[in-house]
């Protein structure tokens, strides 16, 4: 089966057709559809199986047919580390490509002047590490409360680095109407822990 049937629009198809894929992997096949009806997502799926492309797409794809260039973020992309933050910052970019939709990246090791530039402006989406969304929530330059969908990725790499506290922190400061996107690797009962608290009625994926 091909990306045809997930539901994705045919500018996103032909963002994934450049890209080369043909098939889209299991947890894309499975997330997408559901992502895209709205529904909450636990995914168990370790990194290199698609899991970006499996929140980033559909995610695209809901924000585009709302209103661009909006004052507030409507979405957050949580990620361990700067590494993986900068790496789905670039999914995020050329999956994005034919999307009006402007993205901040707010990782530690940068100057919070150029980021909180961006954040001036108005961004559509964040990408951060906990900790430096956190000095940016501090310091009064984040507004979280236009955040219509959460993504959670590499939620037990967030445990072993103790970020755990933090995440529940942010999610708390959400809006109570938010679609969340929670994908982990294992599921260690802390996690398991967050995901009870925070899912509403998930669709569970494993892969
Ligand atoms: P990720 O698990 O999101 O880090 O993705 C791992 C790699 O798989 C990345 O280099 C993607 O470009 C690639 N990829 C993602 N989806 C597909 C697909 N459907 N077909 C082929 N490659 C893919």
């Amino acid at each position: 089966m091909g990306f045809d049937f997930l539901g994705l629009s045919e500018d996103l198809l032909s963002v994934v057709e450049k890209s080369g894929y043909t098939t889209p992997t299991p947890i894309q096949a499975k997330a997408i559809p559901g992502i895209l009806q709205g529904r909450d997502i636990l995914g168990i799926a370790q990194t290199g199986t698609g899991k970006t492309a499996s929140f980033t797409l559909p995610m695209i794809d809901i924000l585009s047919q709302g209103r661009a260039r909006a004052r507030m973020p409507r979405s957050l992309i949580l990620e361990p580390t700067r590494e993986l933050a900068t790496q789905v910052a670039e999914s995020f970019e050329k999956y994005g490509e034919k999307s009006k939709l402007s993205m901040a990246l707010l990782i530690g090791g940068v100057a919070f002047k150029d980021q909180e530039q961006k954040l001036d402006r108005g961004v559509d989406v964040l990408i951060a590490t906990p900790g430096r969304l956190m000095d940016h929530m501090s310091r009064g330059k984040v507004m979280l409360n236009g955040v219509e969908i959460l993504v959670v990725d590499e939620a037990d790499r967030m445990l072993d680095m103790g970020f755990i506290p933090d995440v529940e922190k942010i999610c708390k400061a959400m809006p109570q109407k938010i679609q969340s996107l929670f994908f982990s690797a294992t599921m260690p009962t802390e996690v398991k822990r967050l995901t009870d608290q925070f899912l509403k009625d998930p669709r569970e994926i494993e892969v």
